[in-house]
């Protein structure tokens, strides 16, 4: 892990910044979930490559024997885990009118669970399983209580209940398009910005890491609040090193002693 730039400075600059924002825009990555207990990709010795290889990962709908390792390392993290600071903060942020709009890459449904419930989830949710054919929905907490009394070798999942046919976890991974209108939504969002905050995110996914681009083309404001560097840190207004919850905390602390 990179060593922590944070000062008091610099956390009362960013709170200044996005206090003075009209449109403050936030993108989030798997970063933000860490202190959920959720494992990101790319952190070295928790990340999920170390698990399951990218190679492996790019044949998750194509060989349920990776799909079921996937949903079995995953999918009850997912269930379990509760909202952090991060998003504890951001909901916060969204009540007191300071967040226009939140855009994820994550499937953990945890910015939802924080009460932040208009969010634009670029690669889908890992919370529900849909059906292929009739598109019916099923909680995934339930789905994995079935795989767990089907016998170890079994690689076929559960099936729809209503039409016998597959179900999926409703996300997008990899070589997939994302959701048209979500992604639209998102660059015109980020168009309108004038800051664009990114949280938790190596920016290396396409093509939400082509998001922060499209708010520097319309002159927004870029920070970037991540424990590792990105190749976007050079063009970023700000950019703060460390943990995302307690940066966050440090930054709501600040705006509330400001609205006083
Ligand atoms: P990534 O793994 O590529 O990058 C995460 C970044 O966050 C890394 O640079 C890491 O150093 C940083 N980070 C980790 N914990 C942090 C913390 N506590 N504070 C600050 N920074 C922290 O993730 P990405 O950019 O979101 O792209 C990967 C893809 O992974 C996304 O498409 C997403 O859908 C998927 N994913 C999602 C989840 C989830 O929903 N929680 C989990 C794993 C993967």
């Amino acid at each position: 892990m990179e060593e922590s730039n944070l000062t008091n400075d610099l956390i009362k600059k960013t709170a200044e910044l996005i206090l003075d924002s009209n449109n403050l825009v936030v993108l989030t990555g798997a970063g933000v979930s860490t202190e959920s207990g959720i494992p990101d990709f790319r952190s070295p010795k928790s990340g999920l490559w170390e698990k399951i290889s990218l190679e492996e990962s790019k044949y998750i709908f194509s060989d349920p024997k990776i799909f079921k390792k996937i949903v079995q390392e995953l999918g009850p993290k997912i269930v379990k885990a509760k909202p952090n600071k991060t998003h504890k903060v951001l909901a916060q942020f969204h009540e007191l009118g300071i967040l226009k709009t939140l855009i994820t890459q994550n499937i953990d449904g945890l910015h939802q669970k924080a009460k932040n419930h208009l969010v634009l989830e670029l690669h889908g949710n890992a919370t529900e399983f849909i059906c292929t054919l009739c598109h019916s929905r099923f909680k995934t907490k339930k789905i994995l209580k079935k795989m767990k009394s089907l016998d170890e070798n079994t690689i076929t999942l559960p099936s729809c209940t209503k039409c016998g046919a597959s179900i999926f976890m409703d996300i997008i991974l990899f070589d997939q398009p994302l959701h048209r209108g979500i992604f639209y939504e998102s660059v015109s969002s980020a168009q309108k910005s004038d800051v664009f905050l990114v949280i938790g995110s190596s920016l290396m996914v396409y093509p939400a890491n082509t998001l922060p681009n499209y708010a520097l083309e319309y002159g927004a404001k870029l920070i970037i609040i991540n424990n590792e560097k990105t190749d976007f840190d050079p063009r970023a207004n700000i950019v703060l090193r460390g943990q995302a919850g307690k940066i966050m905390s440090k930054i709501l602390e600040v705006i509330k002693k400001k609205q006083k």
